[in-house]
């Protein structure tokens, strides 16, 4: 298998930011603009389009740890309904 530089054994660990069991936040110090990061599955696949169902699942349960994080951190406005 082909590995690239999102797959686990490429990330630095320090930039993991959030977590589940499925994918990852995260955020380094070169971020354009503050609060930004990737939110990055663990499994290599060749495109997004290859993610198995429950990868998609993780990755939007992820999304929603990851607002109420940079809600907090960063008082971005307007506030949307995702977070209730
Ligand atoms: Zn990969």
């Amino acid at each position: 298998m082909n590995y690239c530089q999102f797959c686990p054994a490429s990330i630095n660990p320090t930039e993991i930011v959030l977590e589940n069991s499925l994918c990852s936040f995260l955020q380094n110090e070169s971020a354009v603009s503050a609060g930004s990061g990737l939110i990055i599955p663990r499994a290599h696949t060749e495109t997004v389009f290859d993610l198995r169902p429950e990868e998609w699942r993780a990755t939007l349960d992820l999304l929603g740890h990851v607002k109420q994080h940079l809600d907090s951190q960063h008082h971005p406005r307007p506030q949307s309904k995702f977070s209730e």
